[in-house]
């Protein structure tokens, strides 16, 4: 888990996050937020503000309780729903919400993405659940990403878009990004007959094949030698 304050190094992180949604193609406009945990509350993008314009400067420090630091631009309309993720999960330390593509589509369409690629286990679960629908920057549509949320690190929200959490701000960005290809994918499938879903015990598979998946250095220190040329 990473620890943010209210510093500027950690106030061009959320900039930069922010600005790879909008690179990545997962977000336009003045759409989207994102914010990291700090010691006494969080960081957020304020509201408004499109990525071009956005500058170390204009984030906003503010209490999980909702009181802005003084001389602060007024945060995202949705800090209810970011503080409330803090506050459920301890050890979470990013959120990310944008209006990707697919991910707005399926949303939408109210359709949830279930277990039609292994990769779905990398949101936590079997599947990647949505949220009911409530007006945005609303306490409802925290109280729905919570629900959702209670399953897994990433949702859809109903007609609206999605969101991701993290330990990290890289690790809510990518987990952000794997939502949008799952999206694009079971949108696909639906248009040619919908998918074929992986079974439970295949899903439970998957899960824990994901323990150890992809640790290089772990391999390394076990190789004896210089077996690996480094
Ligand atoms: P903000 O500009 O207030 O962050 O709102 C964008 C958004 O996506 C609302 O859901
Ligand atoms: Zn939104």
């Amino acid at each position: 888990m990473q620890t943010y304050s209210n510093d500027l190094a950690s106030r061009q992180a959320v900039v930069d996050t922010l600005k790879a949604l909008g690179d990545a193609q997962l977000n336009k406009g003045t759409s989207g937020n994102v914010s990291a945990a700090t010691a006494d509350g969080m960081l957020i993008t304020p509201t408004g503000v499109a990525p071009a314009q956005l500058l170390a400067q204009h984030i906003v420090h503010m209490s999980l309780q909702g009181e802005v630091d003084a001389d602060q631009l007024t945060p995202s309309s949705e800090w209810q729903m970011h503080a409330d993720v803090y506050l459920a999960k301890p050890g979470v330390s990013a959120v990310v919400h944008c209006h990707s593509p697919y991910a707005t589509i399926l949303a939408c369409a109210r359709k949830a993405i279930p277990a039609m690629h292994y990769m779905v286990a990398a949101a936590g679960s079997y599947g990647i659940p949505l949220a009911d629908y409530a007006t945005f920057g609303s306490k409802e549509l925290s109280a729905a990403n919570l629900r959702a949320l209670s399953t897994s690190m990433a949702c859809l929200l109903a007609n609206h878009g999605q969101l991701a959490i993290g330990f990290d701000l890289k690790g809510a960005l990518k987990l952000a990004v794997l939502v949008e290809e799952q999206a694009h994918c079971y949108w696909g499938t639906l248009a040619i007959g919908g998918p074929v879903l992986l079974e439970k015990a295949q899903m439970d598979a998957v899960m824990a094949a994901f323990a150890d998946y992809g640790q290089q250095q772990k391999r390394k220190d076990l190789a004896s030698g210089n077996k690996f040329g480094k």
